[in-house]
C-alpha cells in the first residue's frame, strides 16, 4: 500500500517535491512541544519517523493526495510552521506521511474593499503581516510564535495574539476556509461576515488540528492600522485585584486592544516590581484612544492601584518574541519550563490560580511557577501558567504537572484548554470537560469524516490514562 501511493505521488509532485532522504526528514520529527524539545535535547533519538514528506504547491494536488491517501489507507500528518507545543504533528507508530504545506504560501486580496486576504495555509504569518502593513492593514494577530508560526497551523489549533483582547481571537478573523475531507473531498465554506445556515462547517475545522482533513485555502479579515497607539501601564498590590480592576474594565468596554496583567511572580521577575504589574496598548482613532486612556486611569486610580511610567510596557514589548532562546538559557542552569492555559469565568479565577499554584509548587521538582492573563472576555479571562521544572526528573514530574494543572482548574471550575489545543498531551483530560457524551460526539464527528483514520488519530493516548 505504500509503495503504491508513494509511486503514484512520485508521479503527482516529481522528486524534487517528495522527500524520502532520512536525514532531510528529521526536521518532522518533533514540533516545540516542550516534552521531546527537552528529551532532544538530553541526546534522546526521537521517534516514530515519517516515511516521506509531501509538499504540495496547489489545492488540486491535496485533493489527489488525500484520495490516494485514502484509497491505499495512508495516515497523513498535515504541518505549516511546526511551532505547535502539543506534539500535534507527530505521527502515529504506524507508517504515516508528513504534509507539509510550506509551499502553498500565497497571499492575494480576495476583496480589497472588505479587507479580506486569501491565503495559502503554508503562509508564514510574519510575512502575511508584512505583505498587510504595506497596504495600510494589519491582521493583529501576534501569538509569541509570530516569526515561525503558519496560518494553517494557526487555524488548526485555534490560535489566540496578544491582541484577542481587542481584535479577537483566529476564530474571529477567518470568514471562511477550504479543507480537503477524507470521506468527502473538497468543501468550500466561501468568505461571509457571519452565516446561519444549520452547522457552522467552518467553526468545525478551527480548533480540528488535522484530524479531519486539510485546510488548503483560508480567508482572513484584516483591520485597518490604527491612526494611534497609546501604552498604558499599572500597578497593584497583588494577582487578585489586577484581575478586578481588569474585569471593570472590560465590562466597561475600555479595554487595550492588547492587555496583559502579571501575577507578583511574573512582575518581580520580568519587571523586578513589587506587586502586580497590567501593561496595555489602546489603539484606534485619536479621540477614542484618548477617551479610552481617560477611563482605564480613572478606574485604576479609584481601584487603589496606581499608574506607572507607560515605558514599563516595553521591557516585556522588546522580549516577547524571544522565548525561544530564554528555553536555551534555563536548560543550561539544568531547568526547562512547561506552559499550560487554562481560562476561567470572573467569580472562579482566582480560586483556579491561587490552588493551581499552590498544588504546583507541593510537586517535588517544580522550582517555581507564576501566571499572567492576556485575553480577556466580558465573562472572564485565560490564566497562562509558566512552570519551571528540574530538567533531570522529567520523566517522573512532567504528567504531574499536568495532571494538577488540568484535575485543579477543572475542579474549581475553570475550563482546561484556552489556545495551544491538545495535540497529544491534552486528550487524556478532554472528558474531565465534556464528559462521555462529549467524547462520543467528537468520535462520531470524527468517524463520520474520516472513517478509515487517515487523519491524525483523534484520542492517541484515550482517555483511561485520566482514570488512573
Ligand atoms: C515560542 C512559542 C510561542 C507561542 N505562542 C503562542 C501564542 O501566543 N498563542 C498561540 O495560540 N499559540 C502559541 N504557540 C503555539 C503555536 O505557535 C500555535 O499552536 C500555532 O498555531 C501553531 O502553528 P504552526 O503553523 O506552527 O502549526 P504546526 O505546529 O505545523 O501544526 C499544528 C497543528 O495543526 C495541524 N495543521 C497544520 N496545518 C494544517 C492544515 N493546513 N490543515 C489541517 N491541520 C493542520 C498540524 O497537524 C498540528 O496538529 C507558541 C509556540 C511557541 C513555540
Amino acid at each position: 500500500m505504500l509503495k503504491q501511493f508513494m509511486r503514484e505521488v512520485s508521479k503527482l509532485l516529481g522528486e524534487e517535491r517528495l522527500i524520502t532522504d532520512p536525514s532531510d526528514l528529521e526536521a518532522y520529527v518533533r514540533d516545540y512541544w516542550p516534552y521531546l524539545v527537552i528529551k532532544e535535547a538530553k541526546g534522546a533519538k526521537l521517534g516514530p519517523r515519517p516515511k516521506a514528506a509531501l509538499l504540495p504547491e496547489t489545492e488540486d494536488e491535496v485533493v489527489e493526495i488525500v484520495r490516494l491517501a485514502e484509497r491505499e489507507r495512508i495516515v497523513l500528518i498535515p504541518y505549516a510552521g511546526g511551532t505547535g507545543v502539543l506534539g500535534g504533528t507527530l505521527g502515529p507508530d504506524q507508517d504515516f506521511v508528513i504534509v507539509d504545506l510550506g509551499r502553498m504560501n500565497w497571499i492575494r486580496w480576495f476583496d480589497e474593499e472588505a479587507g479580506i486576504v486569501d491565503v495559502g495555509p503554508g503562509t508564514l504569518l510574519i510575512e502575511l503581516e508584512k505583505w498587510l502593513n504595506d497596504r495600510g492593514k494589519s491582521l493583529r494577530h501576534y501569538p509569541q510564535s509570530l516569526p515561525e508560526a503558519a496560518i494553517g497551523g494557526l487555524v488548526a489549533t485555534r490560535s489566540s495574539g496578544q491582541y484577542s483582547t481587542g481584535y479577537g481571537s483566529i476564530e474571529n478573523l477567518v470568514k471562511g476556509l477550504n479543507v480537503v475531507i477524507p470521506s468527502i473531498g473538497l468543501l468550500r465554506v466561501p468568505p461571509a461576515p457571519r452565516r446561519s445556515l444549520l452547522y457552522p462547517l467552518k467553526e468545525l475545522f478551527i480548533g480540528s488540528e488535522g484530524t479531519l482533513g486539510i485546510i488548503t485555502r483560508v480567508y482572513l479579515e484584516a483591520a485597518d492600522l490604527p491612526e494611534k497607539s497609546q501604552k498604558i501601564s499599572w500597578l497593584c498590590n497583588d494577582f487578585s485585584r489586577s484581575l478586578k480592576v481588569a474585569k471593570v474594565i472590560v465590562r466597561k468596554r475600555v479595554s487595550p486592544e492588547l492587555f496583559r496583567v502579571f501575577d507578583n511572580f511574573e512582575t518581580q521577575i520580568t519587571f523586578g516590581d513589587e506587586g502586580s504589574l497590567s501593561v496595555g496598548i489602546i489603539e484606534g482613532e485619536k479621540d477614542l484612544v484618548e477617551s479610552k486612556y481617560e477611563a482605564i486611569s480613572r478606574v485604576v486610580k479609584l481601584s487603589g492601584c496606581k499608574l506607572v511610567d507607560s515605558k514599563k510596557a516595553d521591557v516585556w514589548l522588546e522580549e516577547r518574541f524571544n522565548v525561544i532562546k530564554k528555553i536555551k538559557d534555563l536548560f543550561k542552569v539544568g531547568l526547562a519550563f512547561e506552559t499550560i492555559e487554562v481560562s476561567a469565568t470572573w467569580g472562579r479565577i482566582v480560586d483556579v490560580y491561587k490552588h493551581v499554584i499552590e498544588s504546583l509548587l507541593r510537586l517535588k521538582g517544580v522550582e517555581y511557577t507564576g501566571a499572567h492573563s492576556g485575553h480577556f472576555y466580558g465573562s472572564g479571562a485565560a490564566l497562562y501558567f509558566t512552570i519551571v521544572f528540574d530538567v533531570e526528573r522529567l520523566d517522573e514530574i512532567y504528567d504531574k504537572i499536568w495532571d494538577v494543572v488540568m484535575e485543579t482548574t477543572n475542579e474549581y471550575g475553570g475550563s482546561i484548554g484556552h489556545h495551544h489545543g491538545v495535540g497529544v498531551q491534552r486528550w487524556k483530560w478532554i472528558e474531565l470537560e465534556y464528559g462521555d457524551n462529549g467524547i462520543k460526539v467528537m468520535s462520531s464527528i470524527k468517524r463520520a469524516l474520516d472513517p478509515n483514520g487517515i487523519m491524525r488519530d483523534l484520542m492517541p493516548f484515550k482517555i483511561s490514562r485520566c482514570k488512573k
